[in-house]
């Protein structure tokens, strides 16, 4: 007469599946089994635990089908041992249910014999199995933290990248990096007051919402997203003991950005920055008053339709221009009609080519100067890190010796920044022939690039080509300019075009 059988698969893990050890593959191995052994397998129990639930129902139901089934001399088959328990005292509870109930295991890849021997070796088998499950997740530790120290993410991506793949550096997400990288600016420059403001761009981001289910993010989304160094390209991973790392992945903000945030988080800037407001107003610092001498402000001014209107205005108190309100558009205009009837000076190249030299020269000590400083404090924060570490190892209170890991990392995430700024003055100073070649081109092309370039070409055209600040009057408009030796007014008079050579040369000013 032929055994009654039950099969029981599980898979516990994706990489099982595809491994080719998913439900189905064991099964039909299972299969083969009871036939070789003259097995009729009359019921089949699995359990798919991929989802991490610890919840087994088809190993509570072969218990309980084996229960009912008591007098027919069950045979259980499974294709291991390990599928059964995961460790040595679950598979003992599952086998003395299973004793009880009259069944015997069966087993294509383990013997199993009735006797001291045999339950011996049975014992060995699955503590060996546990053994080799543990020392792989203990592997798998190890092989990430490495991975980690050498500055591999390999963590979930945060919003904003995306894996590429196992065992790449993750990238930028096409769509989502964007949105985060303008998050992180908007509130480092403080064009975003609050997390709230920062969660409201990102909800009502049009590319968010097309691209994930929940266009909603939940309470901690934009604490991480503004806390994580990870965005300017440094990571540190305190459950593994992982140190500040410089990442292999494309940062999507500097550390001096990244900075500046944690600097607001912590409310260490109390005033917002004026820098997006300036961004708006390139004339912001430039243009005089012509009745007082000072240089006008500007801002937005917001009607009872809330709409928005910008503005320059005299902020001298006691001045007769004093808070009148002049639009952006009226100024803005006459100041490029102004540029307009600019034009380059013969001389231009020759002259400008020796300005700038010089200024290269001094521009070129001036970084030198501050690369040895940087250096020097740097070599600094190294030894302070230094000794705190040598006081970890001397103190035995833990929460002095979790006080100084603290200040470590933060000396280190310092380092970090040093290290950057240093790196990035290299990248400061362009070879000489492309300053110059840049120079001539706003020299040439002033208006050009006044019209179609951002702010910072605007600052540019505006150190270049004018000597000194213009005064602009509300009744008479914009004075004459007096401009740098490279530009003469179209509508000069004859014999007044001597070069006017600016007396701080072509060094960067500060309006
Ligand atoms: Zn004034």
């Amino acid at each position: 007469m032929k055994n009654v059988a039950v099969i029981y698969a599980r898979v516990s893990s994706l990489k099982q599946v595809r491994e080719g050890n998913g439900l189905s593959s064991q099964i039909a191995i299972c299969n083969e089994h009871c036939k070789s052994h003259n097995f009729e397998a009359v019921e089949i129990f699995q359990d798919d635990t991929t989802g991490g639930s610890g919840d087994r129902k088809g190993l509570n139901s072969l218990k309980q089908w084996l229960v009912r089934n008591k007098a027919k001399n069950v045979v259980v088959v499974f294709d291991a041992l390990s599928r059964l328990a995961r460790d040595v005292r679950i598979y003992h509870e599952i086998k003395d249910a299973a004793i009880k109930a009259g069944a015997r295991f069966s087993c294509p890849t383990f013997r199993f014999e009735d006797s001291p021997e045999g339950e011996l070796s049975e014992n060995i088998q699955i503590s060996v199995d546990q053994f080799q499950r543990q020392q792989n997740a203990k592997q798998t530790k190890s092989r990430t933290k490495g991975r980690l120290i050498n500055g591999y993410w390999c963590m979930k991506a945060p919003f904003g990248y995306r894996s590429d793949g196992k065992g790449k550096v993750m990238v930028p997400h096409e769509t989502f990096a964007p949105i985060a990288k303008a998050a992180l600016e908007g509130y480092a420059s403080g064009h975003f007051q609050t997390h709230g403001e920062v969660r409201t761009f990102i909800e009502d981001h049009p590319d968010f919402k097309v691209g994930r289910k929940k266009p909603r993010v939940g309470n901690n989304f934009v604490k991480n997203l503004l806390s994580r160094s990870i965005y300017a390209g440094y990571f540190d991973y305190a459950p593994w003991g992982v140190p500040v790392t410089k990442g292999k992945h494309q940062p999507l903000i500097s550390l001096e950005t990244h900075k500046k945030i944690q600097d607001r988080l912590n409310q260490r800037v109390t005033a917002p920055f004026r820098k997006d407001i300036a961004l708006d107003f390139p004339l912001r610092g430039f243009i005089l008053c012509a009745d007082c001498g000072s240089p006008l402000t500007s801002y937005w001014a917001t009607n009872r339709k809330k709409v928005r209107y910008p503005y320059y205005e005299c902020h001298k108190k006691g001045c007769a221009s004093h808070r009148k309100a002049i639009p952006r558009e009226k100024l803005e205009i006459e100041f490029e009609e102004c540029l307009d009837q600019l034009q380059p000076s013969a001389d231009i190249v020759v002259a400008a080519r020796a300005m700038l030299k010089d200024m290269w020269d001094a521009r070129r000590a001036h970084l030198a100067e501050r690369r040895k400083s940087l250096t020097v404090d740097a070599r600094k924060i190294e030894a302070e890190i230094e000794s705190f570490l040598d006081r970890i190892v001397e103190t035995t209170n833990p929460s002095i010796v979790s006080a100084y890991e603290k200040r470590v990392t933060h000396l280190q995430r310092q380092l970090a920044i040093l290290e950057e700024q240093k790196a990035n003055l290299d990248e400061k100073q362009p070879p000489f022939e492309d300053l110059f070649e840049h120079t001539i081109e706003i020299l040439s092309t002033p208006c050009d690039i006044w019209r179609k370039r951002d702010i910072r070409w605007k600052r540019l055209v505006l150190k270049s080509v004018f000597a000194e600040r213009l005064p602009y009057s509300r009744s008479e408009g914009l004075r004459t300019a007096k401009t740098t030796f490279a530009f003469k007014a179209l509508s000069a008079p004859k014999g007044a075009d001597e070069i006017l050579v600016p007396p701080h040369g072509l060094e960067p000013r500060t309006y």
